[in-house]
């Protein structure tokens, strides 16, 4: 009988936190936010501004890692990624992906993020830069969504190129957390730039790269305290959201699922509150505006909707 009831306080000691465990990786979307009902700036994008995809490599994940509801079973090829943004007053770089010392910069992550992280590396953007013929002095400056490893790697390829970051992040990169290998490189430029406009399509507060509305970075704090969502509005009307790391995978707005509770704790998150306002926020947008490209940055499926640099799209210079 004794056996019997240590076997039922074993057997409950092991399930209880299997099942616990599990259940954070199920569905459990967020509550359904109103519609964006605040007013639609303009834009007045030059002809000539467009985008290109710069897809350096991959991670191997499952899709269980990317949101809840996502399968174990169902894999996933996470876009390691940059997108160029060409614009006549100086081109943009929008994160890097992986660079051409990744391999190096890897070894410095935690050992446990190491054992289950598999990455191929493509091509690193500044090769693929130059293989489309591309002028690097065209590069006005690198725009970081958020300074994790796998969107910074490529920055030394980069040499003398101005990185903008947010001063939050900026904070943040100097305290250099666990996921952090800008500690690594030396002589970056790092220019702090500031929310100096107002309220930008639901977010508090804007600032607007060109003027001309083109391309406005909103403050999109959660992910790290730093992280920005980059609006870019084409000429013909079309208008991206590059939102980094708010979510993995489309899903998060599509079907409103957050990571998982343990992806989020294990270092993907440092406001978890923070970040689904702000998931909420974009979810609010997109009800309103069904047409906007949202581009999480490790989603191949948002990459697969830009164009791709091409000798000939690197020459094509204004
Ligand atoms: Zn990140
Ligand atoms: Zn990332």
């Amino acid at each position: 009988m004794k056996s019997k009831s240590i076997l039922v306080a074993v057997v409950a000691a092991v399930l209880v936190p299997l099942a616990l465990f599990v259940r954070t990786f199920l569905a459990s979307p967020l509550r359904m936010p109103r519609p964006y009902a605040g007013p639609l700036p303009t834009a007045n994008p030059p002809q000539e501004l467009a985008v290109f995809a710069v897809v350096t490599g991959v991670n191997h994940r499952n899709a269980a890692f990317g949101y809840r509801g996502g399968s174990f079973f169902e894999r996933r090829e996470f876009s390691m990624a940059g997108t160029l943004v060409k614009h006549p007053k100086g081109d943009l770089l929008i994160d890097t992906g992986f660079g051409r010392h990744i391999d190096e910069q890897f070894r410095t992550l935690p050992l446990l993020f190491r054992t289950i992280t598999f990455y191929s590396l493509w091509q690193p953007a500044a090769d693929q830069l130059k293989a489309a013929g591309y002028d690097p002095t065209s590069l006005h400056a690198i725009l970081l969504t958020h300074s994790h490893w796998d969107h910074v790697s490529g920055l030394p390829d980069f040499p003398g190129v101005p990185v903008w970051v947010t001063p939050p992040e900026r904070e943040f990169i100097r305290k250099s957390g666990r996921m952090d290998i800008c500690k690594l490189f030396t002589g970056i430029r790092y220019e702090e730039y500031a929310f100096e406009a107002g309220p930008y399509l639901g977010f508090p507060a804007s600032h607007d790269v060109y003027g001309d509305g083109s391309v406005v970075v909103v403050p999109a704090s959660g992910h790290t305290p730093g992280s920005v969502i980059i609006f870019v509005t084409l000429s013909g009307g079309t208008r991206y959201a590059f939102v980094g790391d708010l979510v993995y995978q489309l899903e998060g707005i599509t079907q409103r699922e957050e990571r998982s509770w343990l992806v989020r704790r294990s270092g993907a998150d440092e406001d978890a509150e923070g970040n689904r306002q702000n998931m909420l926020r974009l979810i609010a947008l997109k009800e309103r505006l069904p047409e906007l490209i949202i581009v999480p940055a490790h989603d191949m499926r948002a990459f697969a909707q830009m164009p791709r640099l091409s000798p000939a799209s690197g020459e094509a210079r204004h």
